[in-house]
């Protein structure tokens, strides 16, 4: 028998891939034993052991008998069947990393998506729509049922949170994490469905409300990138509450940190969000016309990246899409259908309660967010204070954003050209004085406008979707998280560096609730279960969000300096961080993908998944969305009354000629992350984990090296330790004794809860080691306790 003892490396300055579980076998195996041993490929491979020395095993692999040497901890056991699979991870004999692979190959070559680790829901993208999976027939089987009496689903998770929330009287919250592509978005979809169907006969006015928030964020918030053709750039919390009774009251929608780099410019083969799109496929020929739109490649905010519509044939539509539709390459592709969501997307926007004016609203904001991108600047030779003008042939331009945008032609030409500043005299404010700008700064103000419009645009979509969705005092919510997980590319900027904070934050409260709180629960019930430990992440926390000395506060100081610079940033954090074992210098990066940076030009930072090498070129950029003084005063004369309330006014408290200080973009989305987490402190919690199956995007190809390393990522390997050895479900003595008192003779009723609980399992003939008595609780090996949970009422 393999005895081991599992600490989690915390050299994590190697690539994630390469992080492992180090594993001391202190009990010689058996000879002849078959057990996984590690593959840069599949993750794990079968082989027998065939010797033993001081510093690792000597196999044979089985599927060609080649004979290979591997250090202990690149050894794990493997059941005694590794063709067996199993629907809760838990119920293995040997829970590790590689029997975990291993069964959710199995599954998943079974197209079975989902398992369970204890209460954990590990979903793997199927990449392939699976007849009725998600159906309403479904949505009735998993209702009322426990964890384990139905085979794994996203639909047990809702249910047991629903469940929950009305037995513990507290509000849940579901985490639902993974990778892009992984299949957050599908499955918080599939959540949001079951609680709103389940429980009024068809969808209430309310449930509707709710599921049609997402066609209209996902026009506004998605776009196909290399890794998902409809992927989230955003992150959000939906609240669904619930009256006493149990039906749905209202609902609401948190949003973070939309990425506005895309606007105006996408990595080549991704695209820009799918409203601008869906406008120039869908629009009637006289909105088309009225917004003077075109075909995709006419404009430099959709020409950067990929030129093309998703579209299938759409008969009575064929003539007028084909007009619109330039590239042919892509019209198989039926993934995203811009012509169709079109028509979707205003249903939804209608059933919102939007009326025919903020519909217009909106059409006019995305278009002239386009004509806007295609005015162009030249130098103005006539100018001696070496200015620009707007070139020649985007005069056009300006008209058509000037009209759409409700601006004076004139205003807007002179507000993209030149910047007002007013002097100050000894602290008093002079005069106003107009600084002309070169081309590329007038270039970047039109871009910085253009985000501006366009993120105030989706908050106040956001807040418009909050204003027709009820929110009565309702007793609890469910709230459901969908956002981004842990990234690292080959050049990692600001936005890498936010979600990944958000990621520790995450991880610091996934470990808290399911390993620190589990442990300290045992403790406090003398239960005899053995320690485990964990990488504790909260200095790297820290790192980010530490008052003073904090990567957001260094960054929001360099800001305020009168020249500001990225590399002294990068300086300040390395300086005022010397010592810390979470930041290094870029060349101390082992990863070779990373570009060649020197130390004042980035951060490398070793996060709990993994190091990443952050590029911070862009940081004081990326941080700062404020518009410049005078592009706001020219929002503020806009004739659109819907537009310039996007932009609140701040004439009295604009400091000369510069920007309005307020939040940046890190310091607001630290606070927003500040009060979520206190919310999801105070919810029970549920965790789901999608993984991606393989970078192709194909169905059912199961890559074993990719799921391993998030399986890595998502914090699963110390969890199936602590679940080896633990005993995840639970009930106080008191409350297995209330749901069975009514059902008593009265002689039994008067028994001490802990005695009763004794006599019933006793006389249900439950196995010893599926239980253990602790102090007020008694303690069920994961999957034990269905029995008497689905006997339950409330
Ligand atoms: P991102 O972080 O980029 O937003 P994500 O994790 O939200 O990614 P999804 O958009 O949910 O990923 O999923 C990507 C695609 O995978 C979906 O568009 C869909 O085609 C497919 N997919 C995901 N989950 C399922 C599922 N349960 N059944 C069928 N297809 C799925
Ligand atoms: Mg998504």
């Amino acid at each position: 028998e393999i005895r081991s003892e599992v600490i989690l490396t915390s050299s994590s300055s190697t690539p994630i891939a390469s992080r492992r579980i180090i594993k001391r076998n202190s009990v010689p195996p058996d000879y002849g034993r078959i057990v996984w041993i590690t593959d840069p490929d599949a993750g794990f491979q079968a082989a027998r052991i065939v010797d033993l020395s001081k510093s690792g095993f000597t196999l044979t692999l089985l599927h060609s008998n080649e004979t290979v040497n591997r250090k202990y901890e690149e050894v794990f056991s493997s059941e005694e069947d590794p063709n067996k699979s199993v629907e809760d991870n838990c119920a293995l004999m040997h829970l590790n990393e590689a029997t975990l692979l291993n069964n959710c190959r199995l599954r998943y070559k079974q197209k079975k998506i989902y398992s369970y680790v204890a209460n954990i829901l590990i979903s793997i993208n199927p990449y392939q729509t699976i007849d009725g999976f998600y159906s309403s027939q479904k949505i009735k089987e998993y209702r009322g049922k426990s964890l384990g009496q139905k085979e794994p689903h996203i639909y047990a998770i809702a249910d047991k949170s629903f469940r929950e929330m009305r037995r513990h009287r507290k509000s849940q919250s579901i985490i639902v994490s993974g990778e892009s592509g992984a299949g957050k978005t599908e499955s918080q979809k599939a959540i949001l469905r079951y609680l709103c169907e389940n429980w009024g006969a068809d969808a209430g006015p309310i449930q509707q409300r709710l599921l049609e928030t997402n066609p209209i964020l996902e026009a506004f918030g998605n776009a196909k990138t290399l890794r998902n053709n409809n992927s989230s750039r955003f992150g959000k919390f939906v609240q669904i509450h619930f009256a006493d009774n149990g039906n749905v009251a209202g609902g609401h929608v948190s949003h973070y940190l939309l990425e506005t780099s895309r606007i105006c410019r996408q990595t080549s083969g991704e695209r820009n969000y799918h409203i601008f799109y869906q406008l120039i496929a869908g629009s009637s020929p006289e909105l088309y016309k009225y917004l003077a739109l075109g075909q995709p490649h006419c404009f430099n905010y959709l020409s950067k990246g990929f030129l093309g519509f998703f579209t299938h044939s759409v008969n009575s539509q064929t003539n007028i899409l084909k007009s619109r539709w330039s590239d042919s390459r892509f019209s198989e592709d039926s993934m995203v259908d811009d012509y169709l969501d079109f028509q979707r997307l205003e249903n939804a926007l209608k059933l919102t309660g939007l009326n025919e004016k903020e519909l217009m609203f909106i059409w006019s904001t995305v278009a002239g967010i386009l004509h806007l991108g295609n005015i162009e600047f030249e130098e103005n030779h006539g100018d001696s204070r070496g200015g620009c003008k707007v070139s020649q042939r985007s005069e056009g331009y300006v008209d058509q954003a000037a009209r759409l945008l409700g601006l004076e032609t004139i205003e807007l030409r002179m507000g993209l050209c030149a910047r007002i500043m007013q002097t100050t005299k000894g602290g008093a404010r002079g005069t106003l004085i107009r600084v002309p700008l070169k081309s590329y700064e007038a270039i970047a103000g039109r871009d910085a406008l253009s985000k501006s419009i366009y993120s105030k645009l989706f908050d106040w979509l956001v807040s418009r979707i909050n204003r027709s969705i009820p929110f009565e005092e309702s007793t609890h919510f469910i709230g459901v998280l969908d956002v981004a997980g842990f990234e690292y590319y080959a050049v990692n900027s600001f936005e890498q560096f936010c979600i990944n904070f958000c990621n520790e934050k995450l991880q610091n409260f996934f470990n808290e609730r399911i390993l620190k709180e589990e442990q300290e629960l045992y403790e406090k019930e003398a239960l005899n279960v053995r320690r485990i430990e964990f990488m504790d992440n909260k200095d790297c926390i820290d790192l980010f969000e530490m008052k003073g000395k904090g990567l957001f506060d260094l960054l929001d100081e360099e800001a305020r300096l009168p020249t500001p610079s990225y590399k002294n940033f990068t300086k300040r954090a390395h300086e005022e961080n010397r010592k810390h074992f979470r930041l290094d210098t870029p060349r101390k990066s082992k990863v070779k993908t990373h570009r060649e940076m020197r130390d004042d030009e980035g951060l490398l930072i070793r996060h709990y998944a993994g190091s990443v090498c952050y590029e911070t070129k862009q940081f004081v950029e990326k941080n700062d969305d404020q518009l410049h003084n005078s592009l706001q005063i020219l929002i503020e004369q806009s004739a659109s009354p819907l537009l310039v309330s996007l932009f609140p006014s701040a004439t009295s408290s604009r400091p000369s000629g510069n920007k309005l200080k307020s939040q940046s973009v890190g310091s607001k989305f630290k606070s927003q992350l500040t009060i979520l987490l206190e919310k999801l402190q105070s919810t029970g919690t549920h965790f789901v984990r999608c993984i991606k199956p393989n970078n192709q995007m194909d169905a059912w190809n199961f890559d074993g090296a990719a799921i391993l390393s998030q399986l890595q990522c998502a914090g699963m390997t110390s969890v199936l330790k602590l679940m080896q050895d633990g005993f995840p479900s639970r009930t106080s003595f008191g409350d297995l004794y209330s749901s069975y008192q009514r059902k008593l003779p009265p002689k039994l009723a008067r028994l001490d809860p802990r005695l009763f609980a004794k006599c019933l399992f006793r006389a249900l003939g439950l196995d010893p080691p599926d239980f253990q008595f602790g102090v007020t609780k008694v303690f069920f090996r994961a999957g034990k306790f269905a029995e008497f949970d689905s006997g339950s009422s409330f």
